[in-house]
């Protein structure tokens, strides 16, 4: 199965689950629940609310652990989203 890892929430997310840009082409960089038609779903979240939403994910058992979720904050600030207001 093919399967990306999202430029937002650093999650892996299934072809079927790609981001769609504003031409309704499919988008590789980002998953379906935080790109949508061209534009970020939450264009206020900040990679520390990123966090939060990752560890509460983790909490709920929505389909990850803690350990999972700390890894992934640890690569966030890598991520095309987040890469420059990390540097900023
Ligand atoms: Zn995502």
């Amino acid at each position: 199965m093919e399967s990306y890892i999202c430029q937002s929430c650093g999650l892996p997310f299934s072809r079927k689950m790609r981001g769609t840009n504003k031409d309704l082409s499919r988008n590789s960089d980002y998953c379906s629940t935080c790109f949508q038609d061209g534009k970020f779903t939450d264009h206020h979240l900040t990679i520390q609310d990123m966090e939060k939403k990752l560890l509460d994910m983790a909490r709920h058992h929505d389909g990850l652990t803690i350990e999972e979720a700390q890894q992934t904050i640890k690569m966030l600030p890598d991520l095309k989203r987040w890469k420059m207001t990390h540097i900023l």
